[in-house]
């Protein structure tokens, strides 16, 4: 199966191994399937299948490139003892009806992990089939949890180096302390001054940059992504869409072929996005319902077909969805284009000169059919995590409660009784903050390790065992840099 850019043509089209290695196309796109699988998907076999079974299913439909034995080594690795429950994602019922499908089970303790577990061994075993002989250097834009959970996956290992980018005080104190003490001797975390979005941009900027790409050929290394720009972090994703269904079937929730809609508190696009190819390729999704924090671009592109990124930008308790520009909509646009890539093109410039676009009527109305979206503000996630707290004694972290709050909405407002799976993202216990405050009305008395105490106290909820080692460790100095400094600081830390 063949990969394609966004914004460029068939020809250029590489293999899955390529594709993962490259990450960003060089024409600033991204790549995406020529043609997606049209496998014949037996809902019923899925229905009995493991987390890594399905893993393995979904995987072998993108990545043909790759041997059995390579993926089922990946899948081994990338979903061992580092997730602390069994089932890698397990799936709560809630009071309402609705499901929590549990996505912070592994050792950073948000849902980037099952993503950046797996992309690793990708990456090492594409090395292998491409013969690139380079070193992979890795360069990552976080608003928070990829950075922890890129250097978690590839800590030491062989032939790859990562560097990770995250915005200056726009981190929660927890998600600091994770970055700034992980071992791994080829591993770089840089504070900028600037937010997620503009790291995000300098880190793109780097990569389109042939002059410097061919500079550090020359010494041996090439640039790859750990972003969900990757497709190699995208498509493991797409797995747990399938298991869920699965095992909402088991639980006897639905009978097979029925139509489930998933809410995902959304920043850039890439969580999401794996639901809609889960769709493409097959699995009876409804409605994917976008949910957006205080900075609710995207609600605003699913309800008027224009996406306009000039406006305030807000740090949120939600720290993980603060994203103004959301790199993988292109990729929807992409499809409900119907691959047209000079349109991409022409939105992509707009963005870019204009600082907004709009799509045309066709492309809205295909929007429409799969898609509904809703933002929750500050207060909003605190009264949601209270609500959920009180009525069924279940903890949601700031970010479940963004798509906790908006399903509630939309069920509210559309009378929709489809059954619901609300995407649970991360541990309560990463931003405790927010959580106690928001149970119990009270701050806490000092944030981090503290404030897990106190969480832990009001909730009795198990602390997870990375977290508890978490504050013993001391972190590394921090490292701050401008967004033009990155490109140095890169430079430097390649040689
Ligand atoms: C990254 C992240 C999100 C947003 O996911 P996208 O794929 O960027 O849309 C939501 N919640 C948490 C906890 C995250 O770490």
């Amino acid at each position: 199966m063949n990969y394609r850019s966004t914004r460029g043509s068939i020809s250029n089209s590489l293999n899955s191994a390529e594709a993962v290695i490259q990450g960003l196309a060089p024409d600033g796109g991204l790549y995406v399937p020529v043609a997606f699988p049209k496998p014949t998907i037996d809902l019923a076999a899925i229905a009995k299948l493991t987390y890594k079974e399905t893993a393995k299913l979904v995987l072998s439909l993108f990545f043909d490139d790759y041997t059995d034995a390579q993926l089922d080594e990946s899948i081994q690795a990338a979903y061992g003892q580092q997730f602390d429950d069994a089932e890698i994602v397990p799936v709560t019922k809630n009071h309402e009806g609705s499901h929590y499908m549990e996505l912070f089970h592994g050792p950073t303790l948000a849902f980037k992990d099952i993503a950046l577990q797996m992309l690793p061994q990708l990456m090492v075993r594409a090395v292998k089939l491409t013969d690139v002989n380079r070193k992979i250097v890795i360069l990552t834009a976080t608003s928070g949890d990829t950075g922890t959970a890129s250097m978690n996956g590839f800590r030491d290992v062989d032939g790859t180096q990562v560097i990770v980018f995250y915005p200056n005080g726009g981190v929660s104190p927890v998600q600091l302390q994770q970055m700034l003490t992980q071992q791994g001797k080829n591993l770089d975390v840089v504070a900028i001054d600037g937010n997620f979005d503009q790291a995000q941009t300098e880190v793109k900027h780097i990569f389109n940059d042939v002059k410097f790409g061919e500079e550090l050929k020359l010494s041996g290394s090439q640039f790859s992504s750990a972003n969900s720009m990757n497709i190699g972090r995208l498509v493991p994703q797409v797995a747990y869409y399938f298991y869920t269904y699965g095992k909402l079937v088991r639980d006897g929730v639905i009978k097979l072929g029925e139509p489930v809609n998933f809410t995902v508190p959304t920043g850039n696009f890439g969580d999401i996005l794996a639901g809609y190819y889960a769709k493409k390729i097959g699995l009876p999704i409804g409605k994917l319902i976008c949910a957006s924090n205080q900075n609710n671009v995207l609600t605003d592109f699913f309800k008027t077909g224009t996406y306009n990124k000039k406006r305030d930008f807000y740090l949120t308790n939600s720290p993980s969805m603060d994203i103004i520009v959301s790199s993988n909509l292109e990729r929807l646009l992409f499809d409900v284009a119907d691959g047209n890539s000079d349109k991409v093109i022409e939105l992509m410039n707009g963005l870019n000169t204009q600082d907004s676009y709009t799509i045309t009527d066709e492309m809205k109305q295909r929007l429409d059919a799969g898609f509904d979206a809703g933002f929750a503000s500050e207060d909003a996630i605190k009264s949601e995590i209270k609500r959920v707290y009180d009525a069924a004694k279940y903890t949601i972290d700031p970010h479940t409660a963004v798509a906790s709050y908006v399903a509630h909405q939309y069920q509210q407002r559309t009378a929709d009784t489809t059954p619901m799976v609300i995407v649970a993202t991360a541990s309560p216990y990463k931003f405790p903050e927010t959580v106690y405050e928001a149970i119990t009305g009270k701050e806490v008395v000092e944030p981090g390790y503290a404030a897990v105490g106190q969480l832990f106290d009001v909730t009795g909820d198990p602390v997870p065992a990375p977290m508890k080692s978490l504050f013993e460790i001391e972190p590394r100095q921090q490292i701050v840099v401008k967004p033009e400094g990155m490109k140095e600081f890169i430079k430097n830390s390649v040689k």
